[in-house]
């Protein structure tokens, strides 16, 4: 790699020479020779992808590691993990599997491989003011690579074309990144956000969702005012195109948006009005009296059984993002990854930090952990559930470092660690529809696998430690991507 890292930086020095242009026109033409293509790229481009990468060969052969596959199984010791041209090709004993010849071969001794991160309530954009949403979508997609995470959905778009641009962007190597399957702009009815479009009838909400399905959207997040008219129409015209559609919702509860046909609801049940007594139909009436009402549910009394016997029947995932919630409970531990927002970020989640700290009639402390009993009762019951973290908020969940800390929580909530990791891996890709080709560790997949020290499979706090984050074989290192970005997260 020393090697390969000296030359490329010395060819950034001759950028835009044609030869440059005829390599990655051949690219872009016929998408082989993956070196060639990802060096070509580094020389024009000093955002490009190849700048961040560590392990870059036709065959990589990781050897002797620990392989929590991403099914739930438990972890197998000593695996040899054969990757060519981006694909697994072999996966098993050390005894049994022997590296290729003139492999480019890598010791895991000590070290776990888990699947790529695939998750599903991430956003490129951030609060960076009273109601305003700064959009961080470089930055982020660094993080989010550097933290595990090869594929994610964008849970909701404040930005407009910006996720689908960088959905190809990144596909093309032109940046650094997870792929996006990328969410289209809210669909949201008369709201106070700036940010997000109005749409009342139900022809407003089927050329919302059709109009950027044809700018390049694939999925579809419905918010909280938008009306049970708006959203069947839109849910109709995105499964007419192949589109899910997640909800954060309020002004319809999760029983009608189930009958609806809603495919995934977010925030676990904590953006359930379900239970709230005098429930107006297509009236949000406002986050906190459902949270109130939730706070106090038996998840084993009728109604919630009823409901999560309906979301399991009608087969709606719900995502849980518990990160999001962690930072607005009192007495919980410092979100990780602070240190790479601008200082003026830093102390603005600081300060609201102390807010909650402070707030003696949160209702946090009973409601966090009733939110995790309540996922945890669904998924038990059958249910489907996905991970995302929502870098939202007040500002403390901070992109791929957040995804890690979501993990962890599913553990505080009941799950294993690998029951914990097939969530956030094999479950987010399944309901992607990319399951054929990530998601688990096994031959014949897409070589999306992270690099870990220690063993998460016993302290899941180790997914922390990652040390090399292959995409589609192609290894980055999460100490070039964080250091690019580090106290200007904020600012792009
Ligand atoms: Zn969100």
């Amino acid at each position: 790699m020393g090697a390969k890292g000296r030359k490329g930086r010395k060819k950034v020095a001759q950028a835009f020479r044609p030869a440059g242009h005829a390599a990655l026109k051949r690219c872009a033409t016929f998408g082989l020779m993956v070196s060639t293509c990802v060096l070509a790229r580094a020389q024009q481009n000093p955002n490009a992808a190849a700048n961040f990468v560590s392990v870059n060969a036709p065959v990589v052969a990781l050897t002797h590691a620990r392989v929590i596959d991403g099914t739930g199984a438990a972890a197998r010791e000593d695996q040899t993990i054969v990757i060519r041209d981006g694909t697994i090709v072999e996966v098993g004993d050390a005894s049994r599997v022997a590296a290729p010849a003139g492999a480019t071969v890598v010791d895991l001794t000590g070290k776990s491989v888990i699947p790529g991160l695939v998750m599903v309530h991430e956003h490129l954009y951030y609060p960076t003011g009273p109601g305003v949403y700064g959009q961080l979508g470089a930055s982020f997609a660094r993080l989010y690579l550097a933290g595990g995470v090869t594929t994610m959905r964008t849970g909701g778009n404040t930005n407009g074309i910006m996720d689908i641009t960088m959905t190809r962007r990144i596909a093309a190597g032109e940046m650094p990144g997870p792929d996006i399957d990328a969410t289209a702009p809210y669909l949201n009815g008369p709201s106070t956000f700036l940010q997000m479009h109005a749409v009342t009838t139900a022809e407003e909400a089927k050329n919302h969702v059709a109009y950027w399905a044809g700018q390049g959207a694939t999925s579809v997040k419905a918010y909280m005012q938008v009306s049970r008219e708006a959203l069947k129409a839109g849910i109709e015209e995105a499964h007419r195109r192949g589109m899910k559609v997640t909800g954060h919702l309020c002004s319809v509860t999760y029983g009608e948006a189930a009958d609806l046909g809603i495919d995934n609801l977010e925030h676990g049940f904590l953006a359930a009005t379900d239970f709230v007594a005098d429930k107006q139909p297509d009236v949000c009436p406002g986050q906190a009296r459902g949270q109130q009402a939730l706070a106090s549910l038996d998840e084993s009394g009728a109604p919630f059984v009823a409901l999560v016997r309906k979301l399991v029947e009608k087969r709606v995932a719900l995502t849980s993002t518990l990160t999001v919630f962690e930072t607005f409970t009192p007495g919980r531990p410092m979100p990780p990854g602070l240190d790479v927002l601008t200082p003026q970020l830093q102390d603005n989640f600081r300060r609201a930090r102390e807010r909650v700290a402070n707030n003696v009639e949160s209702i946090y402390p009973k409601l966090f952990p009733k939110a995790m009993a309540l996922e945890r009762a669904f998924a038990k019951a059958g249910g489907v559930l996905l991970a995302g973290t929502d870098p939202t908020g007040s500002g403390g969940v901070v992109p791929g470092y957040s995804n890690q800390r979501q993990l962890e929580l599913l553990v505080e909530e009941g799950f294993t660690p690998v029951e914990a990791i097939a969530i956030g891996t094999r479950n987010g890709a399944r309901f992607l529809g990319r399951d054929a080709r990530i998601g688990t560790i096994v031959s014949g997949k897409q070589a999306d696998l992270v690099v870990v020290a220690g063993n998460p499979a016993t302290t899941i706090a180790d997914v922390r430690r990652v040390v090399t984050v292959f995409k589609k074989g192609v290894g980055f290192d999460p100490a070039k991507l964080v250091e690019s970005v580090k106290g200007q997260v904020g600012l792009w």
